[in-house]
């Protein structure tokens, strides 16, 4: 039986013990930053890879800065914390990992400064979130994404989530997968929890950052293979919602949603309505990538088993 650890006020607790005030500054204005990475399962040699751990704490880092946080912790210190939480936890299947920076003062004052700083980290079981064989049947949010000059979408700050959070079940509530958001000047800028893609005349699009987007990891993981695996350049720029209507594919990336298709948008089909075959050919290399089976992208993936016990 797995039995999930915390790190929390500088040491490694059962989560159960992980606790927090009543009072604590980002549980009432929602100052934290945070990141979610996933731990994947490979069952035949009995370890959870963890992805693209580095990429996730700079991220992590430039939240920091964002929000006036200090982060003095090394990416020795963060990794070797991240991989024994895991073992320590026992997990035998996909985990999510989720690192927060917090203002941990229990004082009441909406503000940035003055107040302490702390990193707590958990590890939960997290199996899919989007069913990627069937797609996703997505609609236009009412709401539009926040936008940098009011909370940045760059940095991944907790109380940017109530955004999201609308969008989210506003589209389920209507009987959607997910919500896809449009910026203030309506341009397409991304998923409750995921970034964007099309797929038009054999290119690659996104939208750039400056669309209000979350700099994906995912994203930047989906335009580095379409490059050096199937030669295909990514463009970064504006897209309209009627180009997802009209697209030749569409798919959403996320470190949740992994690479899903988008096969339906306000009800229209994407495409035949099913998954495309440029997104298949990415969905096969994207898991193959993530459970370190492939030597070429093993930099990515950080092992967290030190004793490998294969499954009986
Ligand atoms: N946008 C938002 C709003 C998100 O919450 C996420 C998930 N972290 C993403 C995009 C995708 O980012 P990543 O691929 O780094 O998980």
């Amino acid at each position: 039986m797995a039995t999930p650890y915390a790190y929390f006020k500088k040491q490694i607790v059962p989560l159960a013990e992980a606790k927090i005030g009543v009072m604590t500054h980002a549980f009432n204005y929602g100052t934290a930053v945070f990141e979610g990475i996933r731990g994947n399962w490979n069952e035949e040699e009995g370890q959870v890879y963890v992805f693209r751990m580095k990429e996730h704490f700079d991220r992590l880092r430039k939240s920091c800065r964002i929000m006036q946080m200090e982060f003095d912790y090394s990416d020795e210190e963060l990794f070797s914390t991240v991989t024994r939480l895991v073992e320590m936890s026992g997990f035998r299947e996909d985990v999510y990992i989720r690192p927060l920076v917090y203002k941990s003062s229990e004082v009441l004052g909406v503000r940035l400064h003055n107040l302490e700083d702390d990193l707590l980290i958990f590890v939960a079981p997290f199996g899919p979130y989007l069913d990627i064989e069937k797609g996703a049947r997505c609609c236009t949010s009412s709401w539009r994404r926040v936008e940098d000059t009011g909370i940045p979408a760059r940095a991944k700050i907790t109380g940017i989530y109530a955004n999201s959070a609308l969008a989210k079940t506003e589209a389920q509530l209507s009987g959607f997968d997910e919500a896809i958001m449009l910026d203030e000047r309506g341009h397409i800028s991304e998923g409750s929890g995921e970034n964007i893609f099309i797929i038009q005349g054999g290119k690659l699009i996104t939208p750039p950052p400056s669309s209000n987007i979350l700099v994906g990891i995912t994203r930047d993981t989906v335009m580095t293979l379409a490059q050096e695996e199937f030669a295909m350049e990514t463009v970064e720029r504006d897209i309209d919602r009627t180009e997802l209507y009209t697209s030749d594919e569409c798919f959403m990336t996320g470190t949740a949603a992994h690479v899903t298709p988008v096969v339906e948008l306000d009800r229209r089909p994407i495409g035949n309505g099913r998954m495309g075959p440029v997104t298949g050919r990415l969905v096969d290399l994207y898991f193959q990538i993530i459970t370190g089976r492939n030597p070429k992208y093993a930099h990515w993936c950080t092992p967290c088993y030190s004793k490998v016990k294969a499954s009986p």
